[in-house]
């Protein structure tokens, strides 16, 4: 069991208040907030450490250097990875698929050829794939997503066929916090030929992820969505791969050689990390991995899985409330979308903000998702391992109170 006091006491954010309230903070899907240790992290490589990597050659460049190859190490082992040189270190997801639609996607996909997508793509895992799509003349399909928030998984091998080059999907739903059958996919894609992308943005850190077991072809994740700090992101990609794509952006550290008539690129990973990496970054999320490695990811889930259950229970009691997904809380993690009826998520937002609730409001980078469940947005809550149950019945006075404020007189629309 997590001792979520003790967890508290790492985080000095979640003992502030808002509007002169106490911050409940559960906005976690969107960033984390980063305990005592990340932070310490970062200042001590700008304190004691700052430097550039790889070009120095006197002791801080080493001391950079050896940080961010021990961040890569650490990677690689919470991945399950192979090795370390399958970490490529990034900007953030976005990035991350941008430079697999860019280097994989223009080498590999050709006119004509399929993109298998999900209708539950966050628009990193969608627009990088249209721009790729027009450019090359490919065609993006898309799995359906059912009325309770699923993939329609009886639809996906229909989906497949010989043209189809990709198939990339979210692991887990920003939106309405489906978690899909991961391994289940990955083996039908596998079985009809075409390479994976997970989207593992809203898994890495709740679940455990195994890129070995999973045989995934990319992987792609964020620092900052599991307590590390902004700026940094992680594609994981099978070696061969790595080794058969162009590079990414061109400049220093990703070349070999250079002459006036062209150049020769660098080793994988550094192939795909031009110009100077987020070195510090890099060195805090090492420090992230190691929290998360503490908490351990049993009693971590357990914590989420028992917060979620009661968010819904509460949710439940509130007829003028909707919850999208799937309604079993085994098929879901620790985020709860929602609309209250006839009001405006932006509104739910502000509402709830002013009792120090933080929750997300708008189309989460999910437009097409949300025409398909036919509403402009929703609101959404999305919980972490320092939430408590104290702050899941804050959100529900927050829910009552908001509800009760925009109730309409009984026959005004
Ligand atoms: N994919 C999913 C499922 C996400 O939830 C997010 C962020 O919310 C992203 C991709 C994009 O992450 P980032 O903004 O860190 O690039």
């Amino acid at each position: 069991m997590l001792d979520v006091r003790r967890i508290r006491e790492d985080f000095p954010i979640l003992s502030r208040t808002v509007h002169g309230k106490p911050l409940v903070y559960l906005d976690n899907a969107a960033t984390t907030q980063k305990p005592r240790q990340v932070v310490a992290a970062l200042a001590e490589f700008y304190e004691r450490h700052n430097a550039n990597v790889h070009r120095g050659v006197h002791t801080l460049s080493d001391e950079a250097t050896a940080l961010m190859d021990a961040a890569r190490r650490k990677t690689a082992e919470f991945l399950h990875a192979p090795k370390p040189e399958t970490v490529v270190f990034t900007r953030n997801t976005t990035e991350s698929i941008n430079l697999v639609a860019h280097s994989w996607g223009r080498k590999f996909v050709s006119a004509g050829d399929e993109i298998l997508l999900t209708e539950m793509e966050h628009h990193s895992n969608l627009v990088p794939w249209q721009m790729l799509a027009k450019e090359k003349g490919a065609r993006l399909r898309f799995i359906p997503v059912t009325e309770d928030g699923r993939l329609d998984l009886a639809a996906a091998p229909g989906l497949i066929t010989a043209k189809t080059k990709l198939v990339a999907f979210t692991a887990a739903s920003n939106a309405l916090g489906t978690l899909n059958p991961v391994p289940g996919l990955i083996a039908l894609a596998k079985s009809r030929g075409a390479r994976t992308l997970v989207d593992a943005a809203q898994w890495t850190p709740h679940y455990p992820t195994d890129v070995a077991s999973w045989d995934c072809d990319f992987l792609v994740f964020s620092a900052h969505k599991m307590m590390g700090p902004t700026g940094l992101g992680v594609l994981y990609a099978k070696e061969e791969l790595l080794e058969a794509m162009d590079p990414f952006l061109g400049g220093g550290d990703m070349i070999e050689r250079v002459s006036w008539e062209g150049f020769t690129p660098n080793v994988v990973p550094y192939k795909f990390e031009a110009g100077t990496p987020n070195i510090a970054a890099a060195a805090a999320f090492s420090a992230a991995l190691d929290y998360l490695s503490r908490a351990g990811f049993a009693a971590l889930h357990e914590h989420e899985a028992a917060l979620t259950k009661r968010a819904l229970e509460i949710f439940a009691e509130f007829p003028a409330a909707t919850v999208y997904g799937p309604k079993e809380p085994g098929a879901r993690g620790g985020i709860v979308s929602f609309n209250i009826e006839g009001v405006h998520p932006h509104d739910v937002g502000t509402a709830f903000d002013l009792e120090g609730v933080a929750v997300r409001a708008g189309h989460h980078c999910c437009q097409p998702l949300m025409g398909r469940l036919k509403v402009g947005g929703t609101a959404r809550a999305s919980f972490y391992l320092y939430n408590t149950m104290n702050e899941v019945e804050a959100l529900g006075g927050a829910l009552a109170k908001t509800a009760a404020f925009f109730k309409r007189p009984a026959g005004v629309k």
